[in-house]
């Protein structure tokens, strides 16, 4: 059976925007408004010859801090327990949050195949300085990827692909 791949983030960071881009159709809704995928979103993909389930997440708008933490902490878990492999999805323009460094501590702790993407990535070439931030997450190489432009998601495909 096709192993499951989940995108994991915070609301607004991109991951319905990566995932529709991988998927290669339109399934997830993208807002401006943060948080507006309510349900899971499954997917078929391929890449490399290899095919899986892409699951894109969601949850409202919270409140609070204190609801954003529970709904990640949540989300996280899910994640955890269904899928072979994870995409931690991360926001170059905000920078590492508290959120982002509780979320990279639980999926660290789980021993899950976690690639850390810095999503918003949206000009080419050296990594601006913001991006250097994002190793302090402790999961290893962040991909640079932009995923209006899909610029390199290839990358971030092949890493995953080196986790399953
Ligand atoms: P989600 O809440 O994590 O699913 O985020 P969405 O995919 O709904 O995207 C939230 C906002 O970020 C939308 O306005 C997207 O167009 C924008 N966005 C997503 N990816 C990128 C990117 O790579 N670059 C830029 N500039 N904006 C992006
Ligand atoms: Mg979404």
């Amino acid at each position: 059976s096709k192993p499951i791949v989940a995108i994991v983030g915070r609301p607004n960071v991109g991951k319905s925007t990566l995932f529709n881009k991988i998927v290669g159709r339109r399934l997830s809704i993208v807002e401006d408004t943060p948080g507006v995928t309510r349900d899971r979103i499954f997917g078929d993909a391929e890449w490399c010859g290899r095919q899986f389930s892409l699951v894109d997440t969601g949850g409202l708008e919270p409140a609070s801090r204190d609801v954003l933490l529970t709904q990640m902490r949540e989300q996280a878990q899910i994640a955890i327990d269904s899928a072979s492999a994870i995409i931690f999805v991360t926001d170059l323009r905000t920078g590492v949050t508290a959120t982002d460094q509780e979320v990279a501590d639980l999926l660290l702790k789980s021993g899950r195949p976690v690639v850390l993407c810095v999503n918003k990535c949206d000009s080419v070439g050296q990594p601006p300085v913001e991006f250097y931030e994002f190793y302090n997450l402790g999961l290893g190489d962040p991909v640079m990827v932009s995923s209006v432009h899909g610029h390199g998601t290839g990358d971030l495909l092949d890493r995953v692909m080196e986790s399953l």
